[in-house]
């Protein structure tokens, strides 16, 4: 250790927050791998959304991180939620969470789902075809029903290439279909994927909602919600609108591009709350040469959270910083990341610079880490997914 550089090290990206400060979680007496999480940066980013989006309702996608420590802070501020399945609506209800308040977005659910979800009292649910309009109306009769527009999304990291969505001419004859099964016509939705990089594609989306809405007027249906769905973005290493400029351009959208204003404007954010606002500590258990190339170990990999690093051909970055002093000012070397399991599909960065002495026993620190990768985690080969861990708020260290 160089004397000079203890303590010091290149500043942290804004994004990161100063609670989870590595100097900061090195004196945290726990074992990596652990998740990090300051409660009191989601509550803020909570109160940045609305106040971005004044008039629009956050229904958190709790799929992204679905740890009840979060899901208690995010009530707390005033959000609802968005589920996906039954299991995730039974968390909600063991919370204190009244089901008549949350969404059931899963366009395509299974139908005992929708009978246990109707019988605890929700009442919206998504749908984009005629099969599912049929299921609902015999699993859960009477309730609201929103259609699943399907949009472009090619702005977005991870498109949700057409798995969901109905075309805007198939609208009117599918609410024409919902009302005579006695459902309630009840809103549109759409998703324009997830961690969205541009801010027309909200414009994009809410004008095509809005030809739809005109459309459904000659039919006499006016819909009560309009849920412009998630993909919200947050900060990784690669610059993001920032919410603030996503606001301005989905309130002008509302006002020019919509025939007229359903009572209800949703929001489904979920990357977009809780990715800043946690930090991923993994230690390094292996440093090896292969074919030439510097091979770093870690006790977390793709399977125990990184998840994400691999579902894009172009991999995923995130913030890094490690517990070697000077982490950034110090000499380095590029490296290929990999997990602790037998399999090579948990390497997760390739070319990664690090500080050349990094070795096994050190820590590397992954910021905006919240976001899709607790919720993903396994213990594949026996190795445990990281601990969670909360400050702030209800959370102690
Ligand atoms: C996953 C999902 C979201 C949240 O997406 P983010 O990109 O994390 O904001 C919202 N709504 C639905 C229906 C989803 O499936």
């Amino acid at each position: 250790m160089t004397a000079a550089l203890t303590g010091l090290a290149a500043a942290l990206p804004a994004s990161w927050p100063a609670s989870l400060a590595p100097d900061r979680l090195e004196v945290i007496d726990v074992p990596t791998p652990y998740l990090v999480t300051d409660l009191d940066a989601v509550a803020r980013r909570l109160d940045r959304f609305t106040a971005a989006l004044p008039g629009v309702r956050a229904f958190y996608a709790m799929k992204c991180n679905p740890a009840p420590e979060i899901l208690h802070t995010l009530r707390a501020g005033g959000a609802s939620f968005e589920v996906a399945s039954l299991g995730e609506l039974r968390v909600l209800e063991r919370l204190g969470a009244d089901p008549a308040e949350v969404l059931y977005s899963n366009p395509v659910k299974p139908p005992a789902h929708i009978a246990a979800a109707y019988a605890a009292g929700l009442w919206r649910f998504s749908f984009d075809s005629p099969n599912e309009l049929h299921k609902i109306a015999g699993h859960a009769p009477g309730s609201a029903v929103y259609l699943r527009l399907h949009v472009d999304d090619s702005a977005s990291s991870f498109p949700l290439s057409r798995k969901f969505g109905a075309e805007p001419h198939e609208a009117r004859e599918l609410f024409t279909l919902a009302r005579r099964l006695g459902l309630r016509p009840y809103g549109l939705t759409f998703h324009v994927g997830s961690q969205c990089a541009t801010t027309a594609a909200w414009r994009r989306a809410i004008g095509l909602a809005g030809r739809v809405l005109a459309g459904l007027l000659d039919d006499g249906v006016r819909l009560e919600m309009l849920d412009l769905g998630g993909g919200f973005p947050a900060r990784y290493t690669a610059g993001v609108p920032p919410i603030e400029d996503i606001g301005t351009t989905v309130r002008a959208a509302i006002a020019e591009l919509l025939p007229y204003r359903p009572g209800l404007i949703a929001a489904e954010p979920g990357r977009h709350l809780v990715a800043e606002a946690a930090v991923l500590a993994a230690g390094v258990i292996g440093r090896e040469v292969r074919a030439g190339q510097n091979w770093l170990f870690l006790d977390v990999g793709a399977y125990q959270g990184l998840m994400e690093t691999i579902q894009l051909p172009s991999g995923w970055d995130f913030p890094v910083r490690s517990s070697v002093p000077g982490h950034g000012l110090v000499p380095e070397l590029t490296f290929t990341v990999t997990g602790p399991s037998c399999d090579s599909s948990d390497t997760m960065f390739h070319g990664l610079a690090l500080p050349a002495t990094i070795d096994v026993g050190d820590v590397l620190y992954l910021g905006s880490a919240g976001a899709y990768t607790l919720s993903y985690a396994s213990a594949f080969n026996g190795f445990p997914p990281p601990a969670p861990l909360f400050v702030g708020r209800s959370g102690g260290t």
